[in-house]
């Protein structure tokens, strides 16, 4: 028996068990495609994930063979977000979930554990070794979530999600590994990229203040000292000994520009630039960054490898690197 939930907390993971446990005598592994009942399967295989960044590899590593639909939307903060009764149907209804793990979908943890009973459940990190996991220490015993913000990370998602499809549709099998293999050659792309932009920030200028701690895999990865004003989740508020701490970090080491987030309120950045022009130090707001959720659908940026290139040329530009205006592709949007 093979329980999915590994990156749930201990206490929800041991949950998961137990309710697994009650259901022990009969083969609890999940449906296979063809056992599904009903004779000939039809349709593309209808596909649950949570955040964008997850569904964008399932519908690139899917294809034509996969329908995703994805629970959070542009802007949404998947720390805060509840399922809701419609998302609580639509999950159910899916053949399988994806979802990102690390206790990212903190409060969706219930409604995942239930739905794991009857059919295949799986977070998308499962996979990342541990040494490239990052455990900060005001996070008692977790990793750090946000491991989307470091490219090559990232990608070792696509064969997690190749792999679960393969075997939940072993008839396509062949076609998940090729558009995994091409999509993890597009990521290797991205992420030369990112060190290129960021590696030609000049030295002293290699920090980056933003709205919570979400940047900690971008700045291990790119090279850059990361300082967020909430933590690594958006549930607690920010103090104003934190705010002081980083007007004094902008002032004493110059810090040209600050970045809001596109699912966080951006009050405390706010705060920060008043703070340093109060002391005579004139920082702006370097543009709105991608944290938690991607760009709006059907626009670059509302995609994977959009929403990285955007944070990766905001910042690199932001703080004096060198990076083309419309990015990577030359297909950034012109309005950040
Ligand atoms: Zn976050």
């Amino acid at each position: 028996m093979k329980i999915r939930l590994l990156s749930l907390s201990p206490l929800l993971s041991l949950l998961a068990m137990l309710s697994l446990l009650s259901v022990a005598g009969c083969n609890s592994r999940a449906p296979e495609r063809a056992d599904r009942g009903g004779g000939e399967s039809t349709g593309p295989i209808s596909a649950i994930a949570t955040v964008g960044m997850v569904g964008d590899i399932v519908k690139n590593v899917g294809g034509e063979h996969v329908a995703v639909t994805q629970i959070m939307g542009a802007g949404v903060d998947p720390h805060l977000y509840k399922a809701t009764r419609d998302d609580v149907q639509t999950i159910m209804q899916g053949d399988i979930v994806f979802y990102a793990g690390l206790m990212l979908e903190g409060k969706m943890a219930d409604t995942l554990i239930k739905v794991a009973r009857n059919k295949p459940v799986i977070a998308v990190t499962e996979q990342i070794d541990e040494s490239q996991l990052l455990e900060p220490e005001d996070f008692a015993g977790h990793y750090d979530p946000h491991v989307w913000m470091d490219v090559a990370a990232w990608s070792n998602c696509v064969d997690v999600v190749a792999n679960s499809l393969s075997e939940f549709d072993p008839d396509h099998a062949s076609d998940y590994s090729s558009n995994a293999e091409t999509y993890k050659a597009q990521l290797a792309e991205l992420h030369q990229y990112g060190l290129r932009s960021l590696g030609s920030i000049p030295e002293e200028s290699r920090i980056l203040v933003t709205s919570h701690d979400a940047f900690n895999y971008f700045g291990r990865a790119y090279g850059l000292e990361v300082q967020g004003v909430q933590g690594l989740s958006t549930e607690s508020e920010a103090g104003l000994q934190r705010i002081n701490e980083l007007v004094d970090l902008l002032v004493n080491k110059k810090v040209s520009a600050v970045f809001v987030e596109s699912s966080v309120s951006r009050k405390n950045i706010d705060s920060l630039v008043e703070g340093a022009r109060s002391r005579q130090h004139e920082v702006v707001v370097g543009g709105e960054l991608f944290s938690d959720a991607m760009g709006r659908a059907g626009t670059y940026e509302g995609t994977y490898i959009g929403m990285l290139d955007h944070n990766i040329t905001l910042v690199a530009r932001g703080l004096g690197g060198e990076a083309p205006e419309l990015g990577m592709q030359g297909k950034l949007s012109t309005e950040h």
